[in-house]
């Protein structure tokens, strides 16, 4: 790119919303991943008309497109590896309409989470996916990524949350697909196609979301477990007899130790941790409910049975739960917390093999991994805890997350369940998709002919991420 780029895009949206400085293009640089890159600039577009000139001149100059919500995403989905623009869309942050009556919000992409949630809440909803990020996501974010979290076991992740969306595409092109009627069977659902899209095919500039009406109670509980296959075959248990719970969750010991040692809690150091919630109108019927899942939990030789109504209770229970990604780093200050074959999704059947096959490729490979999830939602997370700064740390990286996919495609799991695939899961999402990766470039090159929209990702990304010069860390 050049100064005429950075003109004509100054021209578009102004001077103040084009930043090229060093320290800027460094911040825009990289997201939670293990992968960075600098864009030749970065443009805040704030409304339609310019999201479709910058794409109109892009296209027009072959410079690549990075769309960005707010760069929480953990596999460089948002990390420009070939240049170009980073498209920031946190400007398009209005919450266009709320219709209670047809149960849907109108927002562009850039309104965040929590902020969506709070002005939903007056009108007895929200929004469900809320990922663990919901102060930082932004819808457009969730979307792309196909977000989901704690509640999505009975609520669903952004794909059941969104029914339609308006798109830029690459030629700049304004098109909207999908429908705000509860169903719709009208032809191939586009709209659906941008979930998970990772910003490859086209820029959300709104999105049409349904909402669910906010339970009036909420029971949250948690049990104890000595070995983490006992919480894992109880997750199975609960699935498959009939219970609903609104969120269903798993700590291992590791990240245990790791939220004590960062947030204080004082949580008792054992295996695994289970959490779970039961929502709804009548306490009699969530009583029941929690009474199911702790006498499986029971059966799976669960201990330390608790349960809260209380509002205060559950924010002590929940509270390590939520502080535990950032908090791993504190597990042992010597080691840095990366996100590689950071979330899975296997058969509930297989939740306690996988969690037990985590550690297992842990100790042959001399690293620490944690076991973590919304595994209600069929969620197995990991982090792999390293001495980043040593070469011989991400050669047994490279081989444990290989033989952790190894395994999740042996028992009929998927590479990502809810944090999507970017650069650093690319290498096993090819393995995985081999038969339709044909079929993926195709339906790319038909929504973008001249690969400018978020170019090295997904079906091109890298197939060895530790070769890759993005890597942020430097081995010695
Ligand atoms: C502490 C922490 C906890 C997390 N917990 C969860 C969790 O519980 N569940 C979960 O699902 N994820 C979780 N994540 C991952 C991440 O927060 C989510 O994937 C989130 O949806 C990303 O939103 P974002 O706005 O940061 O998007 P970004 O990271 O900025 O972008 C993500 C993808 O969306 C694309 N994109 C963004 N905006 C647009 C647009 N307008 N049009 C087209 N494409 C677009 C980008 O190109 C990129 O491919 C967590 C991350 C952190 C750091």
């Amino acid at each position: 790119m050049n100064s005429a780029s950075i003109k004509k895009l100054k021209e578009i949206v102004g001077e103040n919303n084009v930043l090229d400085n060093p320290a800027d293009l460094y911040v825009y640089g990289s997201d939670s991943s293990v992968h960075e890159a600098r864009p030749n600039v970065v443009v805040r577009p704030q409304n339609t008309e310019q999201v479709q000139a910058i794409m109109r001149y892009a296209n027009s100059e072959r410079i690549p497109v990075i769309p960005r919500g707010s760069g929480s995403g953990m596999c460089g989905q948002v990390v420009p590896v070939r240049g170009g623009i980073v498209l920031d869309m946190k400007a398009m942050n209005r919450i266009l309409e709320i219709n209670p009556q047809d149960g849907y919000c109108r927002v562009e992409p850039g309104v965040v989470d929590d902020d969506l949630n709070k002005a939903l809440k007056p009108y007895g909803v929200f929004y469900p996916p809320t990922p663990a990020s919901s102060v930082v996501a932004t819808v457009g974010g969730e979307i792309a990524n196909n977000a989901s979290g704690g509640r999505s076991v009975k609520y669903g992740a952004a794909r059941d949350a969104t029914l339609a969306v308006k798109v830029v595409l690459a030629n700049g092109e304004l098109l909207s697909f999908g429908s705000t009627t509860r169903v719709s069977a009208s032809g191939y659902q586009l709209e659906k196609l941008m979930v998970g899209s990772e910003g490859t095919l086209a820029v959300i500039v709104e999105a049409s979301l349904r909402f669910v009406p906010i339970p009036k109670l909420r029971c949250l509980g948690s049990a104890k477990f000595n070995k983490l296959s006992e919480a894992g075959d109880a997750i199975a248990d609960i699935m498959g007899s009939g219970c609903q719970p609104s969120m269903l969750e798993l700590i291992d010991k590791i990240a245990i130790i790791a939220v004590n040692k960062a947030n204080n809690l004082g949580l008792p150091e054992v295996e695994a941790i289970l959490l779970y919630e039961a929502d709804g109108m009548a306490k009699e019927m969530i009583d029941v409910e929690i009474g199911k899942i702790q006498d499986i939990c029971k059966k799976h030789k669960g201990f330390d049975l608790e349960s809260s109504y209380e509002a205060k209770e559950r924010a002590r229970i929940w509270a390590g739960r939520a502080k535990l990604f950032p908090s791993l780093s504190k597990y042992d200050e010597s080691l840095a917390s990366t996100s590689l074959a950071d979330d899975m999704a296997v058969p509930f059947s297989k939740m306690a093999e996988c969690a037990d096959k985590i550690h297992e490729i842990a100790d042959k490979y001399g690293l620490v991994m944690t076991a973590y999830g919304h595994c209600g939602a069929g969620c197995m997370h990991t982090k792999i805890l390293m001495d980043t700064d040593k070469e011989i740390s991400w050669e047994n990286a490279r081989s444990a997350v290989s033989e952790i996919y190894d395994f999740v495609r042996s028992v009929g799991g998927t590479t990502s369940a809810e944090h999507g695939i970017g650069m650093s899961k690319a290498a096993a999402f090819k393995k995985e998709k081999a038969a339709s990766l044909e079929l993926m470039r195709a339906i790319k090159k038909a929504f973008d002919p001249n690969n400018i929209l978020n170019p090295g990702k997904l079906m091109d990304g890298p197939d060895d991420w530790v070769e890759e010069t993005t890597l942020r860390y430097q081995s010695s």
